[in-house]
């Protein structure tokens, strides 16, 4: 089986002046993974008064800088721009980028996806589709079907992540449910993964383009910017060629699959291993709050101890897993390890000084 090798597209947020672009796209060009610049030209703001790109002047650099680069005898690399409007994929073609992506505000909305499409049919554009805020897969199969109702057939899909009330420490959360059940309803379209959207800051970019392959999706699009702190947008979240460079040495290429099981067997491991992120993170949560009763057991002079209150937790736990279909004796065991761990941890709180022990009363009974 050969190393997996991940589509890389990677470029400036937006772009800023000629010679940002040109910085940056000098050091992607000799980096053998990255096949595509992304550069955005018209930027979406949330609200108005924020750079919002430079339009056409920056089409004109894009399109000056890759016959720079062909004069030099440099290897080519394709550009993408972000086009919200018919007007914009007119100007695209006029200066001969050969990749678009359909930003994640347009795949929201069906009439602009409409809109937008019929404006792309008959040219050979490569188009991203970005998946929308929400996190209803429907609206990001239907911005691609409306592609490829309008005969484009180099289409992916573009998870940068999705708006939702407890984005656990995201920009966007990742929910990688939702890129999952578009792998399952459309195999056969390349699922690239937006770590800086989704990220919002450089620390998290490693482990979610790790997560993202690990998932066995096809590459990585990362927003790169010669000097990160003074981009004029998204300045936490981009990092520079090297740091590019570093996090694509860093990142663990798996075996490709072989047939259809390997790679369904993979997907399924990954969630699994998720899974298990989740509930020793769970459990190192619940065991903090038991350190926090552990104070006020001494404030209030209560032994670690309450048998009633651990009968009637246990009953409660093993009437939620008859609702789940869980085994009993399987819950059972689990939950007595962990309330065990929950005691020893509060023993500890109390004997390391942490509470103060002078307030128990000795004479209750600590088990
Ligand atoms: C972008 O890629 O620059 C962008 C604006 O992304 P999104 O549509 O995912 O917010
Ligand atoms: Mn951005």
């Amino acid at each position: 089986m050969d190393a997996q090798k991940p589509l890389i597209i990677a470029g400036p947020c937006s772009v800023e002046s000629r010679e940002q672009l040109r910085t940056v796209v000098s050091a992607l060009v000799p980096m053998p993974q990255v096949s595509m610049v992304r550069c955005g030209v018209w930027k979406p703001r949330t609200r108005p008064g924020g750079f919002e790109g430079l339009g056409e002047k920056a089409l004109g650099w894009i399109a000056d800088l890759s016959q720079e680069l062909k004069n030099e005898g440099c290897r080519s690399l394709p550009f993408a721009c972000e086009v919200a409007t018919p007007q914009h994929v007119e100007q695209v073609m006029r200066y001969g980028l050969k990749a678009v992506w359909i930003g994640a505000r347009t795949t929201a909305n069906p009439f602009m996806v409409q809109e937008l499409t019929e404006s792309l049919r008959g040219t050979d554009l490569t188009v991203l589709v970005k998946n929308a805020p929400s996190p209803d897969v429907r609206l990001w199969m239907g911005a691609i079907e409306r592609c490829w109702q309008v005969g484009l057939t180099d289409v992916m899909a573009v998870h940068r992540g999705f708006d939702v009330l407890k984005n656990g420490g995201y920009r966007n959360h990742p929910l990688w449910e939702v890129p999952i059940e578009l792998r399952r309803t459309m195999p056969e379209v390349p699922i690239v993964t937006d770590p800086s959207h989704i990220a919002g800051r450089r620390e998290l970019l490693q482990e979610v383009s790790q997560w993202a392959l690990d998932l066995g999706f096809d590459g990585l699009m990362v927003e790169v910017h010669p000097c990160p702190e003074e981009a004029l947008t998204d300045c936490r979240q981009q990092i520079t060629p090297s740091g590019l460079q570093e996090l694509l040495d860093r990142l663990v290429l798996r075996q490709t699959d072989s047939n259809v099981a390997d790679r369904e067997l993979r997907l399924l491991r990954s969630q699994i291993d998720r899974i298990d992120d989740q509930l020793l993170r769970l459990l190192a949560s619940r065991l903090e709050v038991s350190g926090e009763i552990a104070r006020v057991k001494a404030q209030s002079n209560l032994a670690v101890f309450q048998p009633k209150r651990w009968d009637s937790l246990l009953q409660q736990r093993l009437s939620t897993a008859e609702e789940l279909h869980l085994e009993p004796e399987f819950v059972k065991g689990i939950f007595e390890k962990i309330h065990a761990e929950s005691v020893r941890v509060q023993q500890e709180r109390l004997s390391g000084g942490e509470v103060s022990a002078d307030s128990l009363d000795r004479t209750d009974k600590i088990t």
